[in-house]
């Protein structure tokens, strides 16, 4: 049986940074650090304010990298509200009260001192050169294994957690064979299957979890040793092996077939505003046949963030390098899909406001690609926004309560290429006070499904006037926003001439606004 003392992930992201948590949490026997060439990154999570938000995840971190979350009466609400089952079980010490997670930018050293390494880079698109926004982009991939075969000493056990293209363990061996011929280092494939916002509940309680390698005995070997990392918290039964392609494709496949569902449904939607059926009546009919399922079959805007669309793209561009062009064309239908329905979420609001957005104030309440995360990558807000700027409004203000400005601004850059001057000249403005951002707005678009977006209180008609927004007391982004709850009522602006005021609801939000009323992460009415 092979031996893990020292686990080392590279990529102090979303997945490595909660991944490398939780096996350490339930591993205290094993130490594990989480290296990245970004020492931004690597000093927050030293900090106390960690780069990324999880719900639950910063008393993970505190109990395994500091071996009590005792301080954590300083923490903020949010993190209260979510515990993590050991706090719930009334434990707030890490089993061996000794801290065995660390952070660090000591990647050659923490590379060779390791048994096992987990690639937990990032795999975006690639924007330039062959397979230009559809394959995936390496680079990283290339150079942490680099590294690897720098540094690591023979046998230690690679494991893929990025995702990657199928056959992704043979460019792994042929770099590493470059380096150190002839050296065996066991490669393995485990992807990640976590949803941002959810994360720390998708690792501690997984649907499955596939660990791939090759049919040889080290391959056998150190499949077994992942395993049992895994079985400190996992029942062995969810812990399913897999040949090491299977396991590349398993990602992909999955992504495919979540995102395929939200696009059939929202092609529906399209059906459903042309004939006057509703699309969310049609959804929950269909979802409760046994053999659909309920689970992404929202219509709205589309999905988004760093995963979806990017899997999709490099699903399409898989296929059609190995000659199958059909089975490209079908899975980039569901991209197709996906852009078609936020491009008439963005037309219905031009059309809502007179064909004319000039002069107006758009406000845009949420960025996020969806709720419970602050990652601003690739979110459907960013394809309205395109096409909303075309129209020249006089301003668009934009309010998210986890965006940093900076990560807005980074995503917004790409604007600035089709339409010049977008941030320079304030066009966009980004501001952390919802009450300001829907001042005087001629339409508030509300685009990511945030729990303080929903109504608190039935509309009446003393209610429904945005303009009432920024006069609620304590105007915070701790407080809940008291949306109207109809996605096309329209009021009045108070001075000549009467420009009719338009709420926008994405179609998956306006039935959480009509829903009841829930606690936000902030809610400082309940604590
Ligand atoms: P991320 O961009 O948040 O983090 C990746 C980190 O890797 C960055 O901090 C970067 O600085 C670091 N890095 C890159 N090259 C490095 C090198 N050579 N040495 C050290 N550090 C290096 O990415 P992420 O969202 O955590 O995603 C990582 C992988 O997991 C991707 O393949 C992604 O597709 C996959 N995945 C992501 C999610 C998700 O929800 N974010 C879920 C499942 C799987």
């Amino acid at each position: 049986n092979v031996r893990i003392r020292h686990i080392c992930a590279i990529g102090a992201g979303y997945v490595g940074g909660p991944t490398a948590a939780i096996i350490a949490l339930h591993n205290p026997n094993v130490k594990v650090t989480v290296i990245d060439r970004d020492e931004r990154r690597i000093k927050s999570w030293k900090g106390r304010h960690l780069p990324i938000h999880e719900p639950g995840l910063e008393r993970i971190v505190r109990l395994a990298r500091d071996g009590t979350s005792d301080s954590l009466g300083t923490m903020s609400e949010q993190h209260r509200d979510f515990p993590t089952e050991q706090a719930q079980a009334g434990s707030d010490r890490n089993p061996s009260s000794r801290p065995n997670l660390f952070f660090s930018t000591a990647c050659a050293e923490t590379i060779a001192n390791s048994d096992m390494i987990l690639l937990a880079v990032n795999t975006p698109t690639k924007m330039h050169g062959v397979g230009a926004g559809r394959a995936t982009d390496m680079a990283a991939i290339e150079g942490a294994v680099r590294d690897i075969a720098l540094h690591a000493k023979p046998g230690t056990i690679l494991v893929e957690k990025s995702t990657v293209p199928c056959k992704t363990g043979q460019l792994i061996k042929d770099i590493l064979g470059v380096y150190q011929p002839g050296v065996m280092f066991p490669i393995l494939s485990n992807p990640e299957f976590l949803s941002e916002g959810t994360a720390v509940r998708d690792l501690l309680q997984p649907d499955r979890v596939i660990i791939g390698c090759e049919s040889t005995l080290s391959g056998h070997r150190a499949a077994a040793a992942l395993a049992n990392l895994y079985a400190g918290w996992i029942p062995r039964s969810n812990i399913l092996p897999s040949n090491i392609w299977s396991a590349d494709l398993c990602k992909l496949a999955a992504n495919a077939v979540l995102a395929q569902r939200i696009s059939s449904i929202n092609s529906i939607s399209a059906i459903c505003e042309r004939t006057g059926a509703d699309v969310s009546e049609v959804a929950r009919s269909i979802g409760m046949d046994s053999r659909i399922g309920p689970q992404f079959l929202k219509a709205g805007l589309g999905f988004g963030g760093s995963c979806f669309p990017k899997d999709i793209a490099s699903l399409t561009y898989l296929a059609e390098s190995l000659g199958l062009p059909e089975v490209a064309s079908y899975w980039q239908g569901v991209l197709i899909m996906n852009d078609f329905q936020r491009d008439r979420f963005a037309r219905n609001v031009i059309s809502c406001l007179n064909n004319t957005l000039r002069g107006k104030k758009i406000t845009i309440l949420g960025y996020a690609f969806k709720k419970n995360t602050g990652d601003a990558r690739e979110s459907p807000a960013l394809g309205v926004l395109r096409i909303l700027i075309q129209e020249q409004p006089r301003t668009i203000v934009i309010f998210d309560p986890l965006c940093n400005e900076s990560d807005i601004k980074r995503e917004l850059a790409v604007l600035d290429d089709c339409r010049g001057v977008v941030q320079t000249n304030g066009l966009i403005e980004i501001v952390t006070d919802p009450y300001l951002a829907c001042a005087d707005s001629n339409a508030i678009l509300v685009l990511t499904d945030w729990d303080m977006f929903k109504n608190t209180k039935p509309a009446t008609p003393d209610n429904f006037e945005a303009t009432e927004l920024p006069q609620l007391d304590g105007a915070t982004p701790a407080n809940f926003l008291r949306l109207p709850h109809r996605v096309e009522r329209v009021t009045k602006l108070p001075s000549p001439p009467q420009t009719p005021k338009m709420i926008g609801i994405a179609p998956d939000l306006a039935e959480h606004l009509m829903s009841e009323p829930e606690c936000p992460p902030y809610c400082e009415e309940c604590g």
